[in-house]
């Protein structure tokens, strides 16, 4: 048995047990090392091993032969790919500028080593595009930020003490499972639940109230909830005089937002709404739960804004399991001072704009696409944009990858990464305050290399790097480790499990305070109201016209990570549909349906079932290509429109018809 730990985009950050055998990985599970990972994992990293030894894994470095996106490819040494990419960078920027090469990642892994560590150095000294890292977090980061500066908040270790939790636009059974237990232990000591999300998840089935409000509407039930504290004397005086500003033109803001007019716009009984206004305003400690979900929309900032400025509002801070939950990533407070490269003030391209970046950015054009940790293909808005653009003959796209991905069909020169299971890593948690380091458990498959080993030779090829930096995984794993707040690093080497000085379940206003300039928490914060379209707290309207009259939502599911593992064999994807919905199309279950939009169409089977609300279908999120009937995905039907705040991703603001599949 080997000890390792998961840096995969996922909120828990689990602590490893992996069986091995003659050097290959039998087993994956749950370490008991760690008390919330607690001997179990979700069923996605069991499979890992199936990516690993998988027929779709890359094993050598390879250059196109064929057209793009046809995924013919020759074996070349490692020497001529580098040795290729360093001459187009170069070529590039003698060109057009260094702004003409646009490196593109996300979360692939979100581990300390992966991204944002050597890349970074190359990027910025070379001096190329910056990327806007966008397509997830950014709407509810902002919000946070803008706030609370990201104060560590309630971990799942304290759910049970809540009496009350709002599990607001997210879904732990699909993504974040650990926080699970602990909402049903909460439960069982008499907590009660409320679920806000437009399908009736499996919390959402045994919550007191469930929220199925329309997408994109949170922010007005939220606002509807702050006028009902501030009309009805629920609103926390003494705790807004002392610990906030802005609160009265919070309240301003929240005056029309009576709960009948909320609830007409939300699509909820406006008695349901005001039934969950006071519980909150009654419970104690309370906490709401602050997902990802109510922020991919054109309101989704403003409506984290009004979800995380609850608890300021009623007062809910200062006891164990009051508060919010939201990203604990923060909490570290690591800032990776050991990258001495200057960010360049270079062209920033929003990620959610790569369909447009390709394809229409001509100063410069993207002449170089480096994609590594994403697979953009099928992960940002606007698919038929983006494949436009991939197809280019003019660009050169180099792909970092682990298995042949949709993006990956597109690469000019093809580099085999590892996986997590062979190299070091440092798992940071941002559900629970967890830091972990993962250490490689069997060698890399074929001749697959990690990010620090790739990038340190496209530094040292291009003369980037100074004789004293790290160039390989082990050196940059011990320059980091050493680089850590002492207590940590040394909990680390000696196999622990380190904790931030306010320790790993900090009460909010005790143990922890907002890290804004004044400490206080800013309830409406200038820069936002004037970068917001319509300023802050404000709704903008739903996009559905008589055309397109559904609501296409893709949530996490239980089968990937964002996309990762969306190579494993799969059910039939299916759209789920409310009956009411399928009636008036004379659509049936199990139907072969198009799904569609200006932007494109979907080719799957319907699901029709009353666990999603009328109005409202929903594809899953991080499906491949080859999933559909027609190889495309949902967002091939999401428009690359940005949200109020943060310039995030506006998936759910996809509007759709749906239609019986002649023929099939
Ligand atoms: S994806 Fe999440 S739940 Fe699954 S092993 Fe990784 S951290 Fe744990």
């Amino acid at each position: 048995m080997v000890e390792t730990a998961c840096p995969l985009d996922c909120p828990d950050a689990c602590s490893l047990a992996v069986t091995v055998q003659h050097g290959k990985v039998i087993t994956i599970d749950g370490s008991r090392k760690n008390p919330v990972t607690d001997g179990y994992i979700c069923a996605k990293v069991r499979k890992f091993g199936e990516r690993v030894y998988g027929p779709d894994r890359l094993l050598h470095p390879a250059i196109r032969k064929g057209r793009k996106g046809e995924g013919k490819f020759g074996r070349v040494p490692w020497e001529e790919a580098i040795e290729r990419i360093a001459s187009r960078f170069e070529a590039a920027k003698a060109k057009h500028g260094g702004a003409s090469i646009l490196p593109f990642s996300y979360g692939g892994s979100n581990g300390l080593l992966t991204q944002d560590n050597i890349d970074a150095q190359l990027w910025r000294r070379f001096g190329t595009s910056r990327l806007a890292r966008t397509v997830c977090a950014a709407p509810t980061g902002a919000a946070n930020m803008a706030l609370y500066g990201k104060m560590p908040s309630i971990t799942y270790q304290d759910y049970p003490e809540a009496k009350l939790i709002i599990l607001w636009g997210v879904n732990p059974s699909a993504s974040g499972i650990h926080l699970v237990p602990f909402v049903r232990e909460a439960q069982k000591r008499g907590a009660q639940l409320v679920v806000v999300d437009p399908r009736t998840t499996a919390l959402a089935r045994s919550a007191d109230v469930h929220l199925a409000v329309n997408p994109g509407t949170d922010v007005v039930a939220a606002l509807a909830i702050h006028r009902y504290l501030f009309t009805s004397g629920r609103a926390d005086g003494e705790f807004l005089r002392a610990h906030a500003v802005g609160a009265d033109r919070l309240r301003e803001r929240a005056e029309p937002w009576t709960f009948e007019r909320a609830a007409d716009v939300a699509g909820v009984e406006a008695a349901a709404l005001e039934r969950v206004a006071e519980l909150y305003a009654s419970a104690s400690p309370a906490l709401v739960r602050c997902g990802w979900g109510l922020e991919r929309n054109r309101n989704g900032g403003n409506a984290a804004m009004a979800v995380l400025a609850l608890p300021a509002v009623a007062g809910k801070f200062g006891v164990r399991g009051g508060g919010y939950s939201m990203s604990n990533s923060a909490s570290w407070n690591i800032d990776r001072t050991w990258i001495d490269a200057p960010e360049p003030d270079t062209r920033l391209v929003n990620m959610n704009h790569l369909g447009r970046a390709l394809t229409e950015y001509d100063d410069p054009p993207v002449d170089v696409l480096f994609v590594y940790n994403c697979n953009p293909a099928v992960t940002v808005p606007d698919q038929r944009r983006v494949l436009r653009g991939l197809e280019r003959e003019d660009l050169f796209t180099v792909v970092f990858e682990q298995v042949m991905t949709d993006t990956a069909l597109y690469a000019d020169v093809l580099l085999p990464a590892t996986t997590f299971l062979e190299g070091y890593d440092f798992a940071k948690a941002y559900g629970p305050i967890n830091l972990d380091l993962g250490r490689p458990v069997v060698e890399p498959a074929g001749e697959a290399r990690s990010n620090a080993d790739v990038f340190g030779a496209l530094c040292t090829r291009l003369g980037l790097l100074r004789d004293d930096e790290p160039t390989g995984e082990l050196d940059l794993m011990l320059h980091v480790l050493d680089r850590l707040p002492a207590s940590i690093g040394d909990d680390l080497r000696g196999g622990a499990l380190p904790a931030p000085p306010f320790g790993t379940a900090p009460i909010q206003f005790v143990d922890v305070f907002p890290n804004t300039p004044d400490r206080k928490v800013d309830l409406f914060p200038a820069a936002l109201e004037a970068s917001a379209p319509m300023g802050l707290y404000r709704f903008q309207a739903d996009p559905r016209s008589d055309r397109y009259p559904l609501a296409l939502i893709s949530p996490a599911s239980d089968r990937t990570i964002s996309s990762t593992l969306g190579e494993l064999p799969r059910p039939d994807v299916k759209l789920l549909m409310h009956p009411a919905d399928a009636e008036a199309r004379r659509l049936a279950d199990h139907d072969q349906v198009r799904v569609f939009n200006e932007l494109g169409e979907v080719q799957c089977t319907l699901n029709v079932a009353p666990s999603i609300r009328p109005g409202t279908v929903s594809l899953p999120k991080g499906i491949w290509r080859r999933s559909t009937r027609n190889n495309t995905t949902g967002t091939a039907l999401v428009p690359d429109t940005l949200t109020d705040l943060g310039g995030g991703a506006c998936f759910n603001d996809a509007r759709v018809e749906v239609a019986s599949l002649p023929n099939a």
